[in-house]
Parts: structure tokens; sequence; C-alpha cells
């Protein structure tokens, strides 16, 4: 068995890099390790950020370290909130808030279906012993619908439709999110890469 900490304290992300990763793999994480500092994500871009935490990350822990940043990018909104989309509508602002002005900036500007053309983005660092060893990349296209619509998910789920659906992340649920979201194809990448090197990556 492959075994990563993921450097985050969010189970609901841990759970869902396990479930993507598949059986192969034991997804670790942060939560064991209480007084490790917050990482700045001073970064320009996902990647950057990714590194920021993968790094640091792999400094105080042994063995392979994965880390992932990740954000919705807006075309009416020249690519934003991007780097920004947790705190959208403020330093402690709730996905409510962050949803809330993405959809009353959108109808400022009144624009059609093309221009809310949008994706999220996810970049995933794999570190070990404070070395960067590879980073991915995955996107999910879609539009951002003019209301929220379903209860599952996180973030912008709720206004989020992708490509080749008519329901929104939060109502198709994570059975299809897990294959469809950047998310799912950053780890893909991930994972292939991962068992590409199995036996040089496995721990002595
Ligand atoms: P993080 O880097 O994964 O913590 O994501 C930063 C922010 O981007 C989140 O707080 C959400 O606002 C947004 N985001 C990232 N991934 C998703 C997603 O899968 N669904 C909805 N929102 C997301």
């Amino acid at each position: 068995m492959l075994c990563l900490t993921l450097a985050t304290r969010n189970a609901h992300k841990t759970r869902e890099f396990a479930e993507i990763l598949g059986p192969e793999f034991f997804v670790g994480d942060l939560s064991s390790i209480p007084d490790f500092p917050m990482v700045q994500e001073i970064g320009r871009t996902f990647e950057e950020n990714a590194c920021l935490k993968a790094h640091a990350a792999s400094e105080r822990v042994t063995g392979l370290v994965v880390a992932d940043d990740s954000g919705l990018e807006v075309d009416a909104l020249e690519g934003r909130p991007g780097i920004y989309s947790a705190r959208f509508a403020g330093e402690d602002a709730t996905d409510r808030d962050n949803v809330a002005k993405l959809l009353s900036e959108l109808a400022v500007i009144g624009c059609a279906n093309e221009a809310r053309r949008a994706r999220f983005r996810c970049a995933v660092a794999l570190a070990r012993d404070g070395e960067i060893l590879s980073r991915f990349e995955g996107a999910a296209e879609g539009v951002i619908d003019t209301a929220p619509r379903g209860r599952t998910g996180f973030g912008y789920d709720p206004v989020f439709v992708p490509d080749g659906f008519s329901e929104t992340f939060a109502q198709l649920g994570s059975a299809i999110k897990n294959r469809r979201s950047h998310r799912a194809a950053a780890i893909a990448q991930l994972r292939h890469y991962l068992l590409e090197r199995d036996v040089n990556l496995r721990q002595p």
C-alpha cells in the first residue's frame, strides 16, 4: 500500500482524495499534528499555492506529502475569483456569501449565457523531504447558473453546471462529481504517476 499525507486538516478533502485514489492508497492528513502552522497562501497561482503547502508540510512529515489548491474562474469576471475563491466576499465569508457576491456581480454585468462560462481549476503538488517531486492540474468546464440549486457539496457547487449536464454539482452529488471534477482530474494524474513509480516511492 502507498501511504500519503495530505497537507490539510479538512476531513472532507481527505475522504475525497482517498475515494478517488482507491484502495491501493492510504491517505492520512495533518489532523494528528495540531500545532502544524497554517501556511500563508501567498502564491500568484493555484500551482504556487499547492507547492507552498506541500513543501512546508514535507519538511515536517516523513514520506510522501500531497497538497492541493483550487478555485473558480469566471470568464465574464476576467478569471475572478480565482485564487481568492474562498474569500471572494471577504476574509470570513461563508460559501453562501461568496455565491451571493458572484451572482450579484454577474447580474450587474447582465451577461448572457456564454459569458457565464467558468471552470473550476485544481493544482496538486507532490513533495518529499522539502522537495517538490511533481505537479498536476485538472479543470472542470461549465457555466454559472442564475440561482443556487441542490444541497450536496460545498463552495460554488450550487451554481456550477458542468458541461454535459443541466444540473448543478450540488444536485449531481458526490459520485458524479468525483468522476467529473477538477480535483478528480488532477488526482487521477497523481494516481497514475504514483502507480508508475510505485517501487521507487514505497517506504523502506
Ligand atoms: P480549496 O483550495 O480546495 O480549499 O478551495 C478554495 C475555494 O475554492 C473553496 O473554498 C471554494 O470556494 C472553491 N472551490 C474549490 N473547489 C470547489 C468545488 O469542488 N466545489 C465548489 N467550490 C470549490
